[in-house]
C-alpha cells in the first residue's frame, strides 16, 4: 500500500470512539483498517461532535427542501433544526482533511454527515434512500473522493492508483 505521507480521514466511530447519537461506536474488525491504524495514516473525525452537538444527542435525518439541493434541512427527531451545527462540523472536517493532506476519506454508511451512498429519508421510519450526508457533500466539492467501511477495498484499489 503506497501511502507516503498521504492520509485517510476516517470516521471517528469506526475506530471505536463513542461519538453516535447514542453514545455508542461501531468497532469494526477490519485488517486494513487496522493495519492503517497501526501505520499512522488515519485522521479520526466525527463532524457531528466537532459541529457542537452533543454525546449523546438526538437522532437527526435529512429533510430535503423543495428545489434546489442546497436548501435540504437537517431536523432531529423532536423536530429541532441541527442544520448549523451539521455544517460547521463538515467545514471542519474540510479544514482538517486539507491541514492533513488526505487523499481520501473513509466514513461510515448511512449516516446524515457520513452517509456517501444512502441516508435516511427524513421520516424516522428507517427507510434509506439515495443520497449522502452533509460532510461528504462538502469533501466531494473539495476533490475528496469519500468511501465507506463496506468499500475497503475499493478505497484500497483507489489508494493503488495514485501510485
Ligand atoms: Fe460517526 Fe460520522 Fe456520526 Fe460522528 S457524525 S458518529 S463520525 S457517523
Amino acid at each position: 500500500m503506497k501511502l507516503s505521507t498521504k492520509k485517510i480521514l476516517i470516521s471517528a466511530c469506526l475506530l471505536g470512539e463513542p461519538v453516535r447519537y447514542d453514545g455508542k461506536s461501531i468497532s469494526i474488525k477490519d485488517k486494513t483498517i487496522c493495519y492503517f491504524q497501526q501505520q499512522g495514516y488515519l485522521v479520526p473525525v466525527c463532524p457531528e461532535v466537532m459541529g457542537g452537538l452533543p454525546i449523546p444527542r438526538e437522532p437527526a435525518e435529512i429533510i430535503k427542501g423543495v428545489g434546489d439541493f442546497p436548501d435540504r434541512k437537517v431536523i432531529t427527531q423532536g423536530g429541532f433544526d441541527v442544520t448549523e451545527a451539521f455544517q460547521r462540523g463538515a467545514e471542519r472536517t474540510l479544514e482538517i482533511a486539507l491541514q492533513n493532506n488526505v487523499i481520501a476519506a473513509l466514513l461510515k454508511s448511512n449516516s446524515p454527515s457520513c452517509g456517501n451512498l444512502q441516508i435516511y429519508d427524513g421520516s424516522f421510519s428507517g427507510r434509506l434512500i439515495e443520497g449522502f450526508g452533509i460532510t461528504v457533500r462538502v469533501l466531494k466539492e473539495a476533490g475528496i473522493p469519500v468511501f465507506n467501511e463496506l468499500q475497503v477495498s475499493l478505497l484500497c484499489d483507489f489508494i493503488e492508483q495514485q501510485g
